[in-house]
């Protein structure tokens, strides 16, 4: 945790709790370093779905070169919050409503995932144009995702085109109904979880494909989204992407490319470090042997364990003041799992950890909580309140 995270962490009254914690500064100097690592030659834009809270859009603004949109929600509301930033659209399934909002917005690139949604397009003739990407759901990664925890590429998925549709694409694309659309290049977001040197491979891959491609049908492609996720170990919550190998391994990639722009869009390593998730400890208990912890909140406010299945890492603030005539509940040196208040076995925020000491009382504070957390979250089952939030500046 940041000093004044957890500071900020302990001093909260006991019932603005549970609560999350924004660190803006910390926010702020990760973003400047992503940018400082990456080559002039690349784009860096914020995936707002991994937390669109408008405090971190906000002080994102000075580094990044726009931000990526995959619905007519974020897209109103991306443009509100920061209104002078280009915005790149995508998403699988776009509806009637968002193609009309999107057009009227204006959109900087327009991610185009399927032959339909090129018809969409070409027949509302947007005024002034389009600057499209066709994004493609490349063959090129193959076995090499198997691993990765999110797969949105490389296999049978709902995204992109697929690569036999393309050549329909581009040849529509050179008839005179689609001359609004202009063709900047190709989009492949392939998988979220891989770490810098296995990305600047797959990179490699998609420009090459790209560069093939482009030659093959006389296309003047100088521009190629390779998306975003870049890994974040949330059983190592001190690692981080190496940015600085990520950038040079691209500037390497670019030294081949002379004309091509890259763009990267990534959400969950830009903005994951930045938040906590605090609560306290209600209960602590024994069950068939194996002690848990029981916390105020749960998984309707940080659902990132549950749909990773992994344990959100945890800092224990010990909390000394102990009123009750009764004796405190504890655990020490063992293993515990931490769980929610809601009435289900899914609530579980980690398990089986070892702790040094856990009290009923003591204060928990779970990180890497700024990504894929409060947003992704099922904040009405059981009606709890909700948590409260504060922006360290
Ligand atoms: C979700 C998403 C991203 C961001 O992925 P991260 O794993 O958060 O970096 C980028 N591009 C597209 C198209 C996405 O769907």
């Amino acid at each position: 945790m940041t000093p004044t995270a957890l500071e900020r962490a302990a001093a909260l009254p006991v019932d603005a709790l549970p609560a999350y914690l924004y660190d803006l500064s910390a926010l702020r100097a990760h973003a400047a370093a992503i940018r400082a690592a990456l080559p002039a030659r690349v784009e860096f834009h914020y995936a707002a779905k991994a937390n669109p809270d408008p405090a971190l859009l906000t002080a994102l603004r000075e580094y990044v070169d726009g931000y990526e949109v995959s619905s007519g929600g974020e897209l109103a509301h991306v443009r509100a919050t920061v209104p002078d930033a280009p915005l790149a659209f995508g998403g699988p399934g776009k509806t009637d409503q968002e193609l009309t909002a999107a057009l009227a917005a204006g959109v900087h690139r327009w991610h185009v995932e399927s032959v339909a949604e090129l018809h969409r397009l070409a027949a509302r003739r947007p005024a002034g144009g389009l600057d499209i990407l066709l994004r493609v759901n490349l063959p090129v990664a193959g076995r090499a995702l198997d691993a990765v925890p999110l797969a949105m590429g490389g296999r049978p998925t709902p995204f992109g085109l697929d690569p036999a549709d393309l050549d329909e694409c581009l040849r529509l694309l050179a008839t005179e109904p689609f001359t609004g659309l202009r063709l900047r290049g190709f989009h492949a977001h392939l998988a979220s979880g891989l770490d810098a040197l296995a990305l600047v491979a797959l990179a490699e891959r998609i420009v090459d494909w790209a560069a093939r491609k482009a030659a093959g049908h006389g296309l003047a492609i100088d521009e190629v989204n390779i998306g975003g996720g870049m890994a974040v170990d949330y059983t190592d919550p001190a690692a981080r992407f190496d940015w600085t190998g990520y950038g040079a391994g691209l500037a390497r990639l670019l030294d081949r490319h002379p004309g091509l722009r890259l763009r990267i869009e990534p959400g969950r390593a830009v903005t994951a470090y930045c938040g906590w998730y605090a609560t306290e400890v209600l209960e602590v208990k024994r069950s068939h042997g194996e002690p848990f912890a029981v916390v105020r909140g749960g998984t309707h406010h940080l659902r990132t364990p549950a749909t990773r299945g992994h344990s959100q890492p945890f800092t224990v603030l010990p909390v000394a003041d102990w009123q009750q005539p009764w004796p405190r509940g504890e655990v020490a040196g063992e293993r515990v799992s931490l769980c929610g208040q809601l009435c289900t076995p899914k609530d579980a925020l980690a398990q089986r950890v070892p702790v040094d000491r856990l009290r009923t009382g003591d204060r928990v504070v779970f990180g890497m909580a700024g990504a894929y957390a409060w947003n992704i979250s099922h904040h009405d089952f059981l009606m709890h309140r909700q948590p409260t939030f504060h922006l360290i500046p």
